[in-house]
């Protein structure tokens, strides 16, 4: 079997389709995920996500792809370590790993392991080594962006409590937000307000905020901080200071990652670290490793090398005794891939159901809905990644072949 062409797709979500809005401030950020399909002689495609496509580098990612397919044209879809090694040795600059051109091998990686499922009629997660578990756990992912079918942003303390609320009563028992997105007047906080020696006021809104959510969802439910990396290592830690009492499961990047500051963190609080959506590859992951700063890693199967990357990252963690959440943050093919690594590996903790999966316009984009039920997800049994774009998506794209 040989890869014959390859087609990059910037997906078009009918954003229409999402509902109302009720004025500028209450503006939802949307996104156009970035996706390739890779074609063989033998008739078999998959679908593989790069995941760059929020804020900048959608653009840029879909022209690394088309210029690392240059480099998997005529190659056997089945020999994923020989492609993956090849794209990453003879690109030049995938060397130590980068956002864009790790973004870039990661989602011809992913459609590569779709085919391979195809071709041996099975599930990913059997050709990963077998399914550990049915149905995964998961959490209400960045309720700030509001929580349901249409995104209606937090902006005061009675929002993330309602937020909160609402996704407890769906059947999640753990939630996340990121806090420190604006103050109580609706103005978006600055870098200043909220790195170096940050106010009492500004810490006082971001615990009135949490305890306003623990008070609304009670003592059962678990709470993860996101931090965006919007603070420094010293407000960070006056943020610790403050919350802990709100028994955090884990804060996510705490501040830009660097193994030592996260070092320094993870060594001044009982709150566990968790952050990987902007750490890539083997090599950068080894030194959060050795240092022991993170518990919970978050590597995107989008952006950190694809599968075959991941996996070796996971495995990696492992020996280090630390947690994985994969960081999901695309269309239903990211969402699809990251479930057939999920179940497999031995230390998963728990799903990330993002806000967006929610919204038809996103759901539209892929023929399959796997949804999350009364807080878990159940792993599908079909064969490769077990979704595929829909008639809407491949319609409405703008693409590029490469053949
Ligand atoms: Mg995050």
């Amino acid at each position: 079997m040989k890869i014959t062409k390859v087609d990059i797709m910037m997906l078009k979500p009918n954003i229409d389709t999402v509902g109302k809005q009720s004025s500028a401030f209450d503006k939802p950020q949307y996104f156009s995920p970035v996706v390739c399909r890779i074609y063989t002689d033998e008739g078999i495609f998959g679908d593989g996500e790069a995941a760059l496509s929020f804020n900048c580098g959608a653009s840029a990612v879909m022209y690394m792809i088309k210029d690392m397919a240059n480099l998997v044209i005529g190659f056997n879809p089945l020999e994923n370590e020989v492609i993956w090694d090849r794209m990453y040795r003879q690109s030049f600059w995938a060397l130590n790993g980068g956002s864009v051109i790790s973004a870039a091998i990661s989602a011809i990686d992913n459609a590569i392991w779709d085919i391979r499922g195809k071709f041996f009629n099975v599930p990913v997660y059997t050709l990963l080594g077998g399914k550990k578990r049915s149905s995964l756990r998961s959490y209400a992912s960045q309720l700030q962006f509001g929580w349901g079918d249409e995104l209606n942003p937090a902006k005061n303390t009675n929002d993330f409590a309602a937020n909160a609320s609402k996704a407890v009563k769906e059947g999640y028992t753990a939630i996340k937000a990121n806090f420190l997105v604006r103050d109580e007047k609706g103005n978006n906080y600055t870098d200043e307000d909220r790195t170096g020696f940050v106010t009492s006021d500004f810490l006082n809104t971001i615990e009135k905020r949490i305890s306003a959510v623990r008070e609304a969802i009670g003592d059962n439910i678990d709470i993860i901080v996101e931090n965006h990396s919007f603070t420094d290592s010293q407000s960070v830690l006056k943020l610790c200071e403050r919350i802990k009492k709100y028994n955090i499961l884990f804060i996510e990047e705490p501040c830009v990652p660097a193994p030592e500051t996260y070092k320094y963190i993870s060594e001044n609080t009982s709150i566990p670290l968790a952050g990987g959506e902007r750490i890539y590859t083997r090599q950068q992951y080894r030194a959060y490793f050795e240092n022991n700063s993170l518990r919970l890693i978050q590597p995107d199967l989008g952006t950190s090398g694809g599968i075959t990357e991941v996996k070796k990252i996971c495995d990696q963690a492992y020996t280090y005794d630390v947690s994985v959440q994969l960081h999901v943050c695309g269309s239903p093919i990211a969402v699809s891939a990251a479930l057939q690594l999920e179940a497999v590996i031995p230390n998963f903790t728990i799903h990330e159901d993002l806000v967006y999966n929610h919204i038809k316009a996103y759901k539209d984009l892929c023929v399959y809905d796997y949804s999350v039920k009364n807080g878990f997800i159940d792993i599908p049994d079909r064969p490769g990644i077990g979704n595929e774009l829909s008639e809407y998506a491949l319609n409405t794209c703008d693409k590029i072949t490469v053949k």
